[in-house]
């Protein structure tokens, strides 16, 4: 837990959030801001910054991340697709410094995905 981080703070509860998942390793709750239908933020325990920050320790957690994209997206009605997108450090558009996993879907999605929104 890094006490500045906005994201430890929402999974040791001390945030609100609007959960949709949780386990072990993660937590999956809805973005304050949705670009889309369905905007969900999936976000490892752990605090980990970025992508430019995992190690090989990381590799069953991200497994773990990547089986969970399609069954909360079933589980959220995206039975046509959806989109995951991961920023990192400030140039990929990353404002929150712990490791997160966008997953959006339904109306408000089009094109190729490379909006300067999310
Ligand atoms: P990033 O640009 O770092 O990839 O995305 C950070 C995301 O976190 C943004 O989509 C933003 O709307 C979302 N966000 C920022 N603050 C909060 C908050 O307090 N609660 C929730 N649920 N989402 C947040
Ligand atoms: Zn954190």
């Amino acid at each position: 837990m890094s006490s500045d981080c906005l994201f430890c703070k929402i999974i040791a509860g001390e945030i609100p959030s609007q959960q949709v998942y949780s386990d072990e390793q993660v937590i999956v709750f809805k973005d304050i801001d949705p670009k889309a239908d369905v905007h969900l933020l999936l976000v490892p325990r752990e605090h980990i910054i970025s992508l430019n920050q995992l190690e090989e320790k990381h590799d069953s957690l991200i497994a773990h991340c990547m089986h969970l994209l399609p069954k909360i997206a079933k589980e959220q009605g995206l039975d046509n697709g959806f989109r995951t997108v991961i920023n990192t450090g400030a140039g990929g558009g990353q404002i929150v410094f712990h490791l997160h996993i966008h997953l959006l879907g339904g109306d408000g999605l089009s094109g190729a995905g490379f909006s300067r929104a999310v």
